[in-house]
C-alpha cells in the first residue's frame, strides 16, 4: 500500500496540473513550486507518534507493546482515524492508512483531517483486564496529541465500542474540565455514541454498490445509453434479467452488515452465495441465510460455523469450503471486507467477478488493481465505498458537542445524503473519462485539499 498511496497522489497532482483551471493564479516557476509543495505535504505525515506501552500482564510479567498514532494532515479539521489492534501493525501501514483518511474525508466533504493508530497485539491473546490497561496506557502515552479539536480516534480492526468507551473515560480523567464527548467516536450509544454507527460502514459499502447499479442508472438513463459498450453498464443492465451472485469476504462489522443489506435489498436482485471469515468460506448456490449466520456469529465471538455439523445444528444450508477460495468463485460481485492486499499479483488472474466493492482499506494491490481495471472489472474503491464509518463518526462528534442526539433514521438519512452528494459529484466524470473510478476519486480529493492549501497560503 505504501507506494500505491504515493503514486496515486502524485498521479492525481500531475493530472490536475495539466489543466489551466487548476490553481489558475499560479504560473511557471510558482506553479512548479506549488506542485512540489503539494507532493511533499500530501505524501508525508505531519507527525508520527510512537510509544512502547508498559503493561503488567495477569501473570505478573511486564511487557512493552509498540503503539502508534500517526497524524497525516489536518488541513480540513482535526485528525481523524481508527485505532487498530493487530499483530501485523507497523509504522508504514499506519502512515498509509492515515493518508487514506485525509483523502477520504476530503472526498466526502467531512471536516476532518487524516490520522490513524495501531497497537501491535493480537487482542484475542489478552484478557479483558489486560486490554483495558492497554487502552488506558494508549491514551496516557498519546494524551497531549489527542482531543475533540485535535485528533479523534475511532475503532478499527480488533477494537470496538468497548475500547472507545474505556479510552474516552481515560481521556476525561487525564483532562478534567475539557470537553470529552467528541474525543473518541464509535463509542457505545449509552456512553454518547451515535445510533447507527455500528452499521454505518457496512450500510455505506452496500449503498455505494446499490447507488451505482440502481439509483444512478435510474437517474441517468441518457448518459448510459451513450455508454452501452462500457463493461460496467453491461453488467448493470444484466441484473435486470437475473439475480447478481455475490460473495462477501470478511463477516465482521463491515462484511456482515453489507451482506445483510444485499440479502434484503428491494432495489436489486441479489443472491449472496458465499461468505468467509478468518476460518472458512460458506457456500450455497441458492443463496445463504444471512440473518441466521449473523445470529450464529453474534453468539460465537464473531466467527462463522466451521463444520457441517454446526451448520446442521442451526438448520443453515451451506457447504464448508477453503477460506481463500471465496475470492476465485464464479460470482458477479465480490465485496472485500476483511484485510489489505487480498487480491494481488498471484491471484488476480483467477478472479471471475466483474464488480469488486472495497469495504476494507486497500484489499486490492496496485498491480492487481491495474490488471483487473484493464480487464474491464469495475472496482468501487475503498475511498468511495467505506466512508460510512467516518461520516457517522462526524455525526457522533456533532451530537457529542451539542449533547443532542439523533434518531437512527435521521442518522441513516444524513449518511445516504452525504454519500449521494459524493457519488453525484464523481460519477458523471467517471463516465466521460477513461480513468478508473479510484483515480477519479483521488483527483477529486486532491483537488479539494490543494485548493484549500493554496487559499491558506501554504504553497511556497
Ligand atoms: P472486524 O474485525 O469486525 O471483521 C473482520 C472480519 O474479517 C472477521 O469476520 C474476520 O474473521 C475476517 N477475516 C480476517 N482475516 C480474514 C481472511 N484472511 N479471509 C477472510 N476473512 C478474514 O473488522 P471490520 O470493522 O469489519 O473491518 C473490516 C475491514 O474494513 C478492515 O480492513 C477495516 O480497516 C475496514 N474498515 C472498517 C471500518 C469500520 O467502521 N469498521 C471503516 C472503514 C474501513
Amino acid at each position: 500500500m505504501k507506494n500505491k498511496m504515493v503514486t496515486v497522489i502524485q498521479q492525481s497532482l500531475s493530472e490536475l496540473m495539466e489543466s489551466e483551471q487548476f490553481l489558475p493564479g499560479l504560473k511557471d516557476e510558482t506553479r512548479d513550486r506549488a506542485f512540489q509543495s503539494l507532493v511533499s505535504i500530501l505524501t508525508t505525515p505531519n507527525r508520527v507518534n510512537k510509544s512502547f506501552l508498559r503493561i503488567s500482564l495477569d501473570n505478573g510479567k511486564v511487557v512493552r507493546i509498540p503503539a502508534f498514532r500517526v497524524q497525516h494532515n489536518n488541513t480540513l479539521g482535526p485528525y481523524k482515524g481508527g485505532i487498530r489492534f493487530h499483530e501485523s501493525v507497523n509504522e508504514d501501514e499506519v502512515v498509509n492508512l492515515a493518508k487514506l483518511m485525509t483523502l477520504k474525508n476530503a472526498l466526502h466533504d467531512v471536516p476532518f483531517g487524516g490520522g490513524k493508530g495501531g497497537v501491535v497485539i493480537n487482542p484475542r491473546e489478552y484478557s479483558v483486564k489486560e486490554l483495558n490497561l492497554i487502552c488506558k496506557k494508549y491514551v496516557h502515552y498519546f494524551s497531549d496529541t489527542l482531543g475533540t479539536e485535535k485528533d479523534i480516534p475511532a475503532p478499527d480492526i480488533g477494537t470496538s465500542e468497548r475500547e472507545m468507551d474505556w479510552m474516552m473515560a481515560e481521556f476525561k480523567s487525564i483532562h478534567p474540565g475539557e470537553t470529552y464527548r467528541g474525543s473518541f467516536t464509535g463509542k457505545s450509544v449509552m456512553n454518547g455514541g451515535s445510533l447507527g454507527r455500528r452499521e454505518a460502514t457496512g450500510k455505506g459499502v452496500y449503498y455505494a454498490y446499490r447507488y451505482l447499479l440502481h439509483d444512478f442508472i435510474e437517474e441517468n438513463k441518457n448518459l448510459l445509453d451513450n455508454n452501452k459498450s462500457n463493461p460496467f453498464v453491461k453488467t448493470a443492465f444484466e441484473h435486470r434479467k437475473r439475480p447478481l451472485t455475490i460473495a462477501v469476504q470478511g463477516f465482521g462489522n463491515v462484511g456482515s452488515v453489507a451482506a445483510l443489506e444485499a440479502h434484503k435489498c428491494v432495489y436489486l436482485q441479489n443472491k449472496v452465495v458465499a461468505v468467509s471469515d478468518r476460518n472458512v468460506t460458506l457456500y450455497n448456490s441458492e443463496g445463504l441465510d444471512i440473518p441466521a449466520l449473523i445470529n450464529y456469529s453474534n453468539q460465537h465471538e464473531g466467527d462463522l460455523p466451521t463444520t457441517e455439523k454446526e451448520l446442521e445444528a442451526e438448520d443453515i444450508k451451506a457447504t464448508v469450503q477453503d477460506r481463500d477460495g471465496l475470492l476465485e468463485l464464479d460470482v458477479d460481485v465480490l465485496f472485500l471486507a476483511a484485510l489489505e492486499d487480498q487480491i494481488h499479483q498471484d491471484n488476480c488472474k483467477n478472479i471471475k467477478a466483474r464488480i469488486i466493492v472495497e469495504g476494507a482499506n486497500a484489499p486490492v494491490t496496485q498491480d492487481a488493481d491495474k490488471y483487473l481495471s484493464n480487464q474491464g472489472v469495475l472496482i468501487i474503491p475503498d475511498i468511495l465505498a467505506n466512508a460510512g464509518g467516518v461520516i457517522v463518526s462526524y455525526l457522533e462528534w456533532i451530537q457529542g458537542r451539542e449533547t443532542q442526539f439523533y434518531k437512527e433514521e435521521q442518522v441513516f438519512k444524513l449518511l445516504y445524503d452525504k454519500m449521494s452528494a459524493t457519488f453525484k459529484s464523481v460519477l458523471p466524470e467517471f463516465f466521460n473519462d477513461p480513468l478508473p473510478l479510484r483515480q477519479n476519486c483521488y483527483i477529486h480529493a486532491v483537488k479539494k485539499l490543494s485548493t484549500i492549501l493554496y487559499r491558506q497560503g501554504k504553497l511556497y
